[in-house]
């Protein structure tokens, strides 16, 4: 295709100046920036909403039924009501996606298959989910900077608290650190908050399986570095004006390829009416400047299938 590039060496984008925002990090957020950069720019400093999946339909609608499964008795947490639980999650999902093109069957087939991998990673009745543990908003500074979290789960586990996160898509050795890093951070927050937490877990519910690992100051301070560094390039990048575009799996799966100068020789500049027209002709809508909703179930949890998927395959 003319002015197609393969995935190379990091480029230097020049972009209209703005100021970095100065809403809390999030660990979805250091994750997309720390992929690269200028999208990172697309999505959160200039607000282009990128189009819904089948993986992030799933990935909202069995978080939520596994919210309302652990928030019953241990007894009556049964597959019977997980699966009605999760009925009632997909009707509310899909009908936020309807007109999207979005594959109902698929959704189904693909929640329906992560709900019943669950039961396969866990035994519900034995979880004692901690006083407000499910889906739990964090809010605090992170080595001095504001960090905002929503966590799945923390439960009362042999050693102390423990945090699970639930993974719908398949686990990517690639990816581990990235996994960690948002457990890691959610430790930190909670720990900060003066609840320590002495494990982290992931819940697979592709592959199924449950991982746990216990949590180390060593494996919190690399965390908490990754913060700060994201901080800092961000802050170095919006100032000059000059954003890091970083080709890699991710841009086979990028909704702003088209327009991606490290793509695309002919690309017109980002931020530019030009550009922004191209992103409308595919769908892609800016918003203004209300608040991003939790996008519920995390960057992470789609990497695998959506943007990662030449490796799924592999
Ligand atoms: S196409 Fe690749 S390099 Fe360009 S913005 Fe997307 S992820 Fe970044």
């Amino acid at each position: 295709m003319a002015g197609f590039r393969t995935p190379r060496a990091p480029v230097t984008v020049r972009v209209p100046e703005v100021a970095a925002p100065n809403r809390p990090w999030s660990a979805t957020a250091i994750e997309q920036f720390l992929g690269c950069p200028l999208r990172y720019w697309w999505q959160r400093i200039e607000r282009w909403e990128t189009p819904s999946t089948p993986a992030l339909v799933i990935g909202r609608a069995v978080h939520a039924a596994l919210e309302h499964l652990l928030a019953l008795p241990p007894e009556e947490r049964v597959p019977e009501r997980a699966d009605a639980y999760l009925a009632e999650a997909l009707i509310a999902e899909l009908a936020l996606v309807d007109g999207q093109g979005i594959d109902e069957l698929e959704v189904r087939e693909g929640s329906a298959r992560a709900m019943a991998a669950y039961w396969d990673t866990e035994e519900p009745a034995r979880v004692e989910v901690a006083p407000d543990g499910l889906e739990r908003e964090v809010r605090t500074d992170l080595a001095g900077l504001p960090f905002l979290g929503h966590i799945d789960r923390i439960a009362v586990a042999e050693p102390g608290l423990r945090v699970t996160d639930y993974k719908t898509g398949a686990p990517k050795p690639r990816y581990w650190w990235s996994y960690w890093r948002q457990q890691l951070l959610y430790a930190a927050a909670l720990q900060d908050m003066g609840e320590p937490v002495a494990e982290i877990e992931l819940l697979y519910l592709k592959d199924p399986r449950a991982v746990t690992r216990p949590v180390y100051p060593a494996a919190i301070t690399r965390a908490l570095a990754d913060l700060e560094s994201a901080h800092e390039q961000r802050d170095a990048m919006a100032t000059g004006g000059a954003w890091e575009a970083r080709p890699g799996p991710l841009c086979r799966y990028c909704d702003f390829q088209p327009v991606c100068p490290a793509q695309r020789s002919a690309a017109p500049r980002p931020g530019t009416p030009e550009s922004d027209a191209v992103l409308v002709e595919r769908g892609l809508v800016q918003r203004g400047t209300e608040p991003v909703a939790k996008q519920a179930g995390d960057l992470l949890d789609i990497l695998d299938d959506e943007v990662l998927g030449e490796e799924a395959a592999g």
